[in-house]
């Protein structure tokens, strides 16, 4: 599915923390939002996911306005920068329950629950609990929850910042393997480390003080950064 952004601002008391951004990111397409912080990715993602209304614009997502369509019928999955599993529960349980709260039959639940789990490599830790596994494992457990349900539109914001370098740059690779060449999904990946942008995405959206100030693929940044921000931010190590 199409995710398409029309004139879409959005304030804080004075400040325009998204101000009139207009995109169209393609159906399957790895998009990836860049910018500092404070730029106002995460605000941004969360209009896109329906979490928040814009001021002015829309957020169209396969032919239809976000905020008309009731949250549980958006096939729009969302993991946070802070991704919380339940404690309590195994990753087995973790996994399926939005299946569950979604009263999907149970033969059905574990079926998709050993086929994520092993396209995330979980498949030995089905029966653990969160604190008995490693920070990348828990972030592989995140994923395998928001992916179980196979939304079209998948949004990530900083998935891998609380990751140590080495996993970070594998999860990179595996992610993109994941969303875009097997589940061919929509993906809108948000992150201030240019060199995550530059290897993951099809196309780069620069963000800076709640605008979009360039738009195009990591080779046309390179070569053609529009202007001294983009420039700089893009030359410059994370
Ligand atoms: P980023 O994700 O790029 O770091 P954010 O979208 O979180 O940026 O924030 C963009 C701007 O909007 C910042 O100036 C931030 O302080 C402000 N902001 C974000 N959320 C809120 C909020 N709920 N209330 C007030 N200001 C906010
Ligand atoms: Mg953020």
């Amino acid at each position: 599915m199409s995710v398409e952004l029309r004139n879409v601002t959005k304030r804080f008391g004075e400040v325009a923390a998204v101000y009139n951004v207009n995109l169209r990111v393609e159906s399957g397409e790895f998009f990836v939002l860049l910018g500092p912080s404070g730029s106002g990715k995460s605000t941004l993602l969360r209009i896109i996911a329906g979490l928040e209304e814009p001021d002015e614009g829309e957020v169209i997502i396969g032919g239809r306005v976000v905020n008309d369509v009731d949250p549980s019928e958006r096939d729009i999955a969302f993991v946070f920068q802070n991704y919380a599993l339940y404690p309590h529960m195994t990753v087995y349980d973790n996994i399926a329950f939005p299946l569950r709260m979604r009263k999907v039959p149970k033969d059905q639940i574990h079926a998709r629950v050993l086929e994520v789990a092993s396209m995330l490599g979980l498949t030995n830790h089905l029966s653990k609990y969160p604190y008995q596994l490693s920070g990348g494992e828990q972030q592989r457990v995140a994923l395998a929850r928001a992916i179980v349900r196979k939304p079209r539109v998948f949004l990530l914001d900083e998935p891998l910042s609380n990751l140590d370098a080495k996993l970070r740059v594998k999860l990179r690779f595996e992610l993109r393997k994941l969303l875009h060449d097997e589940l061919k999904t929509t993906t809108i990946y948000v992150t201030h480390d240019q060199v995550e942008a530059m290897t993951m995405a099809d196309r780069v959206g620069v963000i800076n003080r709640g605008q979009l100030v360039q738009v195009g693929t990591p080779d046309e940044l390179f070569e053609k950064p529009s202007n001294t921000f983009v420039a700089g931010f893009i030359g410059t190590p994370p």
